[in-house]
């Protein structure tokens, strides 16, 4: 089978794949706290192990993809009062994606897709992906691994909606994973429910650390936490990502619907 790893390539199946059009898939994460009951490494795991799933799908389905290595540094800022976590700011996190891109495109890779692992990270892949889009005229696409996958969560999940920030999600998914790196010995103790939803609308916006909304780094509840869950979330994530891959809509030429009397300043991308 070709190799879908960037890290286990040689250059010239690297240039192989840059030849074949192939999607990279750029895992972005983080090393932060989380919780007395999982690794600081949680983001970083997911973000690398949903970005090699997806790629073994479109793999198996004729689609052509890589995935590049995870960048762990990333923005969290709102983890540092609880200790071991390792942050960058914005214009950091901008450079090193920018940085990447430029790799990529230099040696003739079209398509890049962003897996963001960290909810930190959201708003700056946004913006990172807005500008670097209209600076190497490419389409750069950016999600965050579970959101493609968000109706499956809840069927999966007993005691959250979605994937809070080392509750029952995360830890099932580690425990599938990594089950050596859990602490499972008092699970229900690290529960620190959370009323309202991380991905709610607010009329404003003041930045909070964690501090402010959890008292031991969790927010969810990983008492009923599997690895057989972890496994069925994993897979739900993977097959989001692979359709996002491909999704030729997604990947195409934007759409250009000005009518003519109103047109007259080129697109971008031209
Ligand atoms: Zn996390």
């Amino acid at each position: 089978m070709q190799q879908l790893e960037w890290m286990k390539c040689k250059a010239h199946e690297l240039r192989a794949h840059a030849n074949d059009d192939a999607v990279v898939i750029l895992p972005v994460a983080s090393i932060e706290q989380h919780g007395p009951h999982l690794p600081t490494m949680t983001d970083t795991l997911l973000a690398y192990e949903t970005s090699v799933r997806a790629a073994r799908l479109v793999h198996q389905r004729g689609g052509k993809v890589v995935v590049a290595p995870t960048v762990w540094s990333g923005l969290s800022e709102h983890h540092v009062a609880f200790g071991g976590t390792l942050t960058v700011d914005y214009q950091t996190f901008y450079l090193i994606l920018r940085a990447l891109v430029d790799s990529m495109t230099r040696q003739g890779f079209r398509r890049i897709l962003i897996n963001n692992g960290h909810g930190g990270n959201m708003d700056a892949c946004k913006m990172a992906t807005q500008e670097l889009t209209l600076e190497f005229g490419i389409p750069l696409v950016s999600t965050t691994y579970p959101v493609p996958a968000m109706a499956g969560f809840k069927e999966v999940l007993e005691d959250q909606d979605f994937v809070m920030h080392a509750g029952e999600a995360e830890t099932s998914m580690v425990m599938a994973l990594r089950p050596e790196l859990v602490d499972d010995s008092n699970l229900a103790g690290c529960a620190n429910p959370y009323e309202g939803s991380l991905g709610e609308m607010h009329s404003s916006y003041r930045w909070q650390g964690f501090a402010a909304r959890t008292r031991n780094g969790v927010l969810g509840d990983p008492t009923r936490a599997s690895a057989e869950k972890g496994e069925r979330l994993l897979d739900l994530c993977a097959e989001g990502l692979a359709k996002l891959i491909l999704d030729t809509d997604l990947w195409g030429p934007s759409a250009d619907i000005r009518l003519d009397q109103t047109g007259g300043v080129p697109l971008k991308d031209d």
